[in-house]
C-alpha cells in the first residue's frame, strides 16, 4: 500500500511525535522514509532577512537530524531528506507530487503550537491539497 512516506518536520515536539508514527509505518510496509523541513524566506530587507534565513536553517538542519538520528536508531535503515526554501504546505505537496510519496505523516500541531486551532495551517493546507492521504499526529496529552 505505501513504499515511500513523508514526515515533514518543523523541529517541534509534535512533528517528533510524528516521526515515530512514520517509522511504525515504514517498518510494517517496508517503505523508504522521506523527511523534509521548509525555510520561509522572512519578509525583511537583505542583511536583517539573511541573519533570520541562516537561524532557520539550522533550526530546519536539526529538525531533520533528530528525524535521521530517531529512523537510525530503528532497524529501518535511515530516512532521507533535507532543508527546502518556500512556502511550507507548497513545498511538502512538490515533494509529494515528484517523489511518488503515498502517504504523509505530520502533526497536528508545530512550533506555534496554537491549539485552540484544530490543526496548525501547514496541515491543514496540506491536508486540504495533498494528493495522497495524510495521516495527523496529535502530541501526547502528557506534554
Ligand atoms: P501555525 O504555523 O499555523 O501558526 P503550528 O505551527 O502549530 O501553527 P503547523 O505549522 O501547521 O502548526 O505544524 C503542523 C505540522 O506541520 C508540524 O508538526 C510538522 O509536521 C509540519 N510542519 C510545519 N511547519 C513545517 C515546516 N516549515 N517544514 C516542514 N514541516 C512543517
Ligand atoms: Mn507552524
Amino acid at each position: 500500500m505505501y513504499d515511500s512516506i513523508l514526515v515533514p518536520t518543523d523541529g517541534s515536539d509534535t512533528a517528533q511525535a510524528a516521526v515515530e508514527h512514520a517509522l511504525d509505518h515504514a517498518k510494517r510496509y517496508n517503505a523508504a522514509l522521506h523527511t523534509l523541513s521548509v525555510v520561509e524566506k522572512p519578509p525583511m530587507d537583505e542583511a536583517a532577512g539573511q541573519k533570520v534565513l541562516e537561524s532557520l536553517e539550522k533550526t530546519g538542519e536539526r529538525a531533520i537530524q533528530d528525524a535521521v538520528d530517531a529512523a537510525e536508531a530503528t532497524n529501518i535503515g535511515a530516512a532521507e531528506g533535507g532543508v527546502a526554501t518556500g512556502s511550507p504546505y507548497q513545498v511538502i505537496v512538490k515533494h509529494v507530487e515528484t517523489n511518488g510519496i503515498d502517504l504523509v505523516v505530520m502533526g497536528t500541531h508545530g512550533r506555534s503550537g496554537l491549539d485552540r486551532y484544530l490543526l496548525g495551517s501547514v496541515t491543514e493546507k496540506a491536508v486540504r491539497s495533498a494528493p495522497v492521504p495524510v495521516l495527523t499526529v496529535g502530541a501526547d496529552p502528557g506534554d
